[in-house]
């Protein structure tokens, strides 16, 4: 908060509510199709300011939410959207110093929910060039010191899960199933998984072989987001919205019995 300074995040929105993300750089310019602005002047201005481009047109300057970011940010992978994070983050209880294992990681926009909200991750993810992307979105948004609580190991999660004692286990995997075998010897009793998958069947598939392992309180869902437009007399549900994005199941692992 307070005034703005060169390496800060910082968002314009234009009175068709188009947004767009910026990182302020010494001497760069932001450029539209309606003209361009320095970031040297948008650096002295303030939060909440209306800022005029070089054609008289104005733009709103504020500081951009997590959820703005994550919704900006460069992907590698599809993104679990923050309508989904949110309830993921109640799921699997995140807190301040919880051990979690997450995977796979994509473009971090989870990562960065649960770093923010205080878990200190443990990623497993296949790819390099996409654990590479979610770092730098990582440090972009919440700064390098968010790395301290960041380890990813390039590595295929079905094969096995050389670390142990995870408080949390999050997924966003095609196969999540193939990973339960492994996780009696890694999650700690009381521990809580959390997986995320766009198809039903996925979820079924998982709840499967949920059963046969050792978890309890197990629960599948989805979450709709109706926004609605309010204008006069004009009040009703928005024509468009998000249909669908994906299934997700919880559930609490108890130890071997
Ligand atoms: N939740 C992420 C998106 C994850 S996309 C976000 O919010 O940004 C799914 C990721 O799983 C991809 O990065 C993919 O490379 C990775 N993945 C797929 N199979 C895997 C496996 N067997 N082991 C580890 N990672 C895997």
């Amino acid at each position: 908060m307070g005034s703005l300074n060169y390496g800060d995040l910082v968002l314009l929105i234009d009175s068709k509510d188009r947004r767009y993300l910026l990182t302020l750089e010494v001497d760069k310019e932001f450029h539209t199709h309606s003209g361009y602005l320095s970031h040297n002047d948008l650096v002295k201005s303030k939060e909440g300011e209306q800022v005029k481009l070089s054609s008289g047109k104005t733009y709103l300057l504020v500081r951009p939410t997590m959820s703005d970011v994550i919704l900006k940010m460069p992907r590698a992978a599809q993104i679990i959207y923050p309508k989904d994070i949110g309830h993921i983050l109640l799921a699997a209880d995140i807190f301040p110093g919880v051990k979690v294992l997450e995977s796979g990681i994509g473009s971090g926009a989870l990562s960065i929910a649960m770093i923010r909200a205080g878990a200190q991750i443990f990623g497993y993810e296949v790819r390099e060039d996409f654990a590479n992307r979610a770092e730098k979105n990582v440090v972009n948004f919440l700064g390098k010191d968010a790395l301290l609580n960041y380890q990813i190991l390039i590595k295929d999660i079905y094969e096995g899960i050389d670390h142990s004692d995870f408080e949390r286990v999050v997924l966003d995997l095609p196969e999540p199933w193939k990973t339960v075998p492994h996780l009696p010897t890694c999650m700690v009793p009381g521990g809580i998984l959390v997986a995320y998958t766009p198809s039903i069947t996925q979820a079924t598939r998982l709840r499967a072989s949920l059963n046969s392992a050792d978890f309890v309180m197990q629960e599948t869902f989805e979450v709709s987001r109706r926004t609605w437009h309010i204008e006069g007399q004009a009040v009703r549900p928005e024509h468009r919205m998000v249909g669908h994005t994906g299934f997700i199941t919880q559930a609490r692992f108890v130890g071997s019995s």
